[in-house]
């Protein structure tokens, strides 16, 4: 079973650029992973608690349960935007959620691992964090910039210090467990140099979930919302569907939360006896014009403001294709549409059309199910497909940049195999009626493979592109080791259509 997580988000922000791109990215993966058969369950969903809700529905006169349940819509219309297919949308006010967390919380509990202690500090209500005095600039919070509060109560602590050992021994011994390994070494070195107990609740709030042996406290709202990716996985009451499920394959995070992920996590399920993830898989920012994105900066943009030009898999190309996962990336308008008009207009969309519309023009859609073994032309286009076949397994190690180069070496093969075999010649002479069939037959099988390759990057597109060549089904209905090779295109009625990518014109 692949397992694969996004970060909850917190439903106050807007879902922008940067949380879509978590989410395309695992969505891509999951999608691949379907694609080759395998069982996949991948989640997303909403962290809803915590003292920044609080605040929010107060502002607006609103229960904090009341507030989330409005705003989380904005997740489901951006995802479903995007055409994200997650298997499960977990939100941390959720029964089954918050029972999840009072089990983990009672086994750590019960572990020896918690005790109870006066906490005073610096906390940045943003974060939902203490920070300690070093780790502020100018005394304000280093990710927000902006000014602490002192808060002090009486929390219940979680004996993280108790666990640096181990996690070093499972960091050495599962080298692939953070990625990639600039990000790994940044979690040994933070390790090493010690780790603190850390405060996992609070008496002070009553939005959260309740200590099991202290109801007076809730739990504190990070705490809360890791255990999310094993509620979802049945930990509280499937004991079958949790043993299939977990371990996850992968976590999904951005390079602000990787200590919660790659220390505190880990150390959690590590105390109530449970098994660690395979993977925290950790990309870096998004920047615009060099700035990360935030809610106060004037440079957020939300998927809502370019898919109503690129299209949904226009979108989903773009971030796939030029942000590699892990060091932080670039947005530009300039270079998204420079990227949809080269690949997907000009060496794509172009192809589709010019193969559909021969088709159409010299066989009235319907071409005969022959293929050369012999010809040299078809022998260069079955090494780009078989190439490209292989390249998709990047997105293995989430390099998919690298697969959809490899896809695009395909694309390209085909629109030189339209340049060196010239069927519009060929259909002006009878004596090469039986080679025009061949061309147009192998010109089909690339469209076929390429649609299938493409299908988790560019599912509408794919799909869209299968239906135009009359095949039944979807071309995500694998399995790929038999629908991704290069065969004979079997016989059925294509048709045209419109434009699947038509170009964007800039203004001058
Ligand atoms: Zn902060």
């Amino acid at each position: 079973m692949i397992y694969i997580t996004t970060p909850i988000y917190y439903p106050n922000d807007r879902p922008h650029l940067g949380t879509a791109y978590t989410t395309v990215v695992a969505d891509a993966v999951a999608r691949y992973w379907r694609l080759k058969g395998e069982a996949v369950y991948s989640l997303t969903g909403t962290d809803e608690h915590g003292l920044k809700i609080v605040r929010a529905a107060e502002e607006r006169g609103m229960d904090p349960q009341e507030w989330v349940d409005q705003i989380v819509e904005r997740f489901h219309e951006t995802w479903d935007l995007l055409d994200i297919a997650s298997d499960d949308f977990i939100r941390t006010t959720e029964p089954r959620h918050t029972a999840s967390v009072q089990k983990l919380l009672a086994a750590i509990h019960a572990a020896g691992d918690i005790y109870e202690a006066r906490y005073e500090g610096p906390y940045c209500v943003s974060c939902e964090a203490y920070y300690t005095d070093e780790e502020l600039v100018d005394g304000a919070c280093p990710v927000h910039d902006r000014p602490v509060e002192i808060h002090a109560e009486d929390n219940y602590f979680f004996r993280l210090s108790a666990y640096g050992d181990r996690l070093l021994a499972h960091i050495e011994a599962n080298p692939g467990f953070v990625t990639p390994e600039t990000r790994r070494n940044e979690v040994v070195s933070f390790i090493e140099h010690g780790l603190d107990d850390i405060s996992v609740s609070r008496a002070a709030l009553s939005w959260g979930v309740p200590l099991p042996w202290d109801e007076s406290h809730v739990a504190y709202v990070w705490v809360d919302a890791l255990i999310n990716y094993i509620s979802a996985a049945g930990y509280l009451d499937d004991e079958a569907r949790f043993a299939a499920q977990w371990p996850a394959w992968a976590h999904l995070v951005g390079k602000d939360i990787i200590r919660f992920h790659a220390v505190i996590w880990p150390a959690m399920l590590m105390s109530a006896g449970l098994p660690l993830p395979r993977q925290i898989a950790t990309h870096g920012f998004l920047l615009v014009g060099g700035a990360k994105m935030s809610k106060s900066s004037a440079n957020q943009i939300l998927p809502s403001d370019l898919v109503p030009t690129f299209g949904p898999d226009g979108y989903r190309y773009h971030f796939l294709r030029d942000v590699s996962f892990g060091p932080d990336g670039n947005f530009s308008w300039e270079g998204m549409v420079a990227r949809y008009n080269a690949d997907l207009a000009n060496d794509y969309g172009n192809l589709v059309n010019r193969v559909l519309n021969l088709a159409e023009r010299f066989r009235d859609g319907e071409v005969p199910a022959v293929a050369s073994e012999a010809a040299a032309e078809e022998a260069a286009l079955r090494a780009a497909a078989a190439g490209a076949l292989e390249a998709l397994a990047e997105f293995e190690e989430f390099r998919t940049k690298q697969a959809l180069e490899g896809v695009w070496r395909l694309v390209r093969a085909a629109n030189a195999f339209m340049e060196a075999t010239e069927p519009w010649k060929l259909a002006k002479d009878p004596a090469t009626a039986g080679r025009l069939d061949e061309v147009l037959n192998a010109a089909l099988e690339s469209l076929r493979v390429a649609a299938v390759l493409t299908w988790p990057a560019m599912p509408r597109a794919a799909e869209s592109l299968w239906s135009r060549l009359g095949l039944a089904g979807s071309p995500g209905d694998g399995p790929l080791a038999e629908t991704g090779v290069f065969g004979t295109f079997p016989a059925s009625r294509v048709a045209k259509g419109d434009p699947l990518f038509p170009r964007i014109e800039t203004e001058a």
